[in-house]
């Protein structure tokens, strides 16, 4: 059934209906922490381009890796704390709800808030891997070198390009992540998709995966996506707000019928 612009009660009532539910999260639900998304109209698309976003750029040419260290080192400078719609996710795992959190974030909120289980397809900023031997290490190791003057730091280890250990475009994702998010997706009876356009591929295909698989897909987003029509129930609105309220009424509903 098709509910356009639901309320946070009626997810609710989706959500205490449910056996098993599985989260789908994108840049949306981390923008009421103040970290910016890609495509909503304050969007880091509207000021910077893609297309130079691509590993190939990023290997070939050592004034955009400078230019991507300085800016990583701005911003590891400022802090970002979990908002209402983060601690929501972790407060229905702790209600036995929610089985897992996918997320297209890079950002590690979800953690920080206290979700058990995160699926990051796009990989963290938390870290720095070589793009030879693959070693992974902590981003503060790298920024600390970048602080003290190199601008374009190398592996330690084996001398190879060291990159964020985000997925740039051009980059293949995380095999076994995404292997174990499909398979979460299409073994839970609910998809709870938050905060994402839900046009980047193939992250995209894990709720239409899951709505294949049998499971309802609801929405919660401020703009319209493309799969609004196959969603059994589309919230728009902003996500910290509706899932604080979701919760509530999942609460509410759950203690009724106990
Ligand atoms: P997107 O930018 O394509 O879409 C974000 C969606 O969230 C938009 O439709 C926007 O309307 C909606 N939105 C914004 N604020 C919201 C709010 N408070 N409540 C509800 N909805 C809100 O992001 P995406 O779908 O995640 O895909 C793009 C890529 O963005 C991913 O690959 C991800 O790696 C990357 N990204 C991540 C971060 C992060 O980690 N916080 C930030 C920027 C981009």
């Amino acid at each position: 059934m098709l509910w356009p612009m639901a309320t946070a009660e009626e997810l609710a009532h989706l959500i205490a209906d449910a056996r098993t539910v599985v989260a789908f999260t994108g840049a949306g639900i981390s923008t009421e922490s103040g970290i910016p998304d890609f495509r909503g109209p304050q969007g880091i698309w509207t000021k910077i381009d893609p297309n130079e976003f691509t590993i190939d750029n990023y290997v070939r040419n050592p004034d955009h890796r400078r230019r991507v260290w300085k800016m990583r080192i701005e911003r590891s400078t400022q802090t970002y704390e979990p908002n209402a719609a983060h601690r929501a996710l972790v407060d229905l795992e702790r209600m036995g709800i929610l089985s897992c959190v996918i997320t297209q974030n890079i950002d590690g909120l979800h953690q920080q808030a206290g979700s058990g289980r995160v699926l990051e397809l796009h990989g963290s900023w938390r870290t720095v891997k070589c793009l030879s031997c693959e070693r992974v290490e902590p981003a503060e190791i790298a920024y600390e070198r970048v602080a003290a003057g190199e601008e374009d730091p190398h592996c330690l280890a084996c001398g190879g390009l060291l990159k964020s250990g985000t997925v740039s475009f051009g980059e293949s994702l995380p095999e076994d992540v995404v292997e174990e998010a499909f398979m979460r997706a299409e073994s839970c009876d609910l998809l709870l998709a938050v905060g994402s356009s839900l046009v980047v591929y193939p992250a995209a295909g894990i709720p239409i995966a899951a709505v294949r698989a049998g499971a309802r897909l609801a929405i919660v987003n401020a703009e319209p996506t493309p799969l609004d029509d196959i969603a059994s129930l589309t919230v728009r609105g902003a996500a910290g707000t509706v899932l604080f309220d979701t919760v509530g009424d999942v609460l509410r509903l759950r203690g009724e019928r106990t």
